[in-house]
C-alpha cells in the first residue's frame, strides 16, 4: 500500500480512536503511552486499572471497536496493516475504505461470524 495511502487510513484511526475514548471518558490509550512501564509512570492507579479493562474486557460493543481500531494503528506501526488475520490476503481497499479497522478480508469476515453464531449457541 502507498504510504500517503496508508497516512490517510492511520489519520482516520487516530481520529476514530478519539472518538472512542472519548466516549468512555479516556484518552491517549495510543500513541502518547503505549508500553505498560511508561503507563505505571502516570501514577494514576485508578486510571491504569479502568485501562487494563478496557483492553480485556470484550463483550462490550466499542471496547470492543476500540481494540480493533487500537490493533489496526499497531498493524500500520508494523507494516501488516491490511492483511487479512486469518488467511494473510491484503484486504480489499474498498473494504478498509469503509472499515479501515477490519482484521479480515470478506471471505474470512463471513466465516468468522459464521462460527461466531455457531458458538454462541
Ligand atoms: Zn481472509
Amino acid at each position: 500500500m502507498k504510504k500517503e495511502r496508508l497516512a490517510s487510513f492511520k489519520k482516520r484511526l487516530l481520529e476514530k480512536h478519539e472518538q472512542l475514548a472519548d466516549g468512555v471518558g479516556r484518552t491517549a490509550i495510543y500513541g502518547k503511552d503505549q508500553e505498560d512501564d511508561s503507563i505505571k509512570d502516570l501514577g494514576d492507579q485508578a486510571n491504569n486499572a479502568y485501562a487494563r479493562e478496557f483492553f480485556f474486557e470484550l463483550g462490550n460493543g466499542s471496547h470492543r471497536l476500540l481494540r480493533d481500531v487500537v490493533d489496526a494503528l499497531q498493524k500500520i506501526d508494523t507494516g501488516s496493516f491490511g492483511d487479512c488475520e486469518r488467511c494473510g490476503e491484503s484486504i480489499a481497499e474498498k473494504r478498509l475504505e469503509a472499515l479501515p479497522f477490519a482484521r479480515y478480508c470478506i471471505d474470512c469476515q463471513r466465516l468468522v461470524e459464521e462460527e461466531e453464531r455457531t458458538a454462541a449457541g
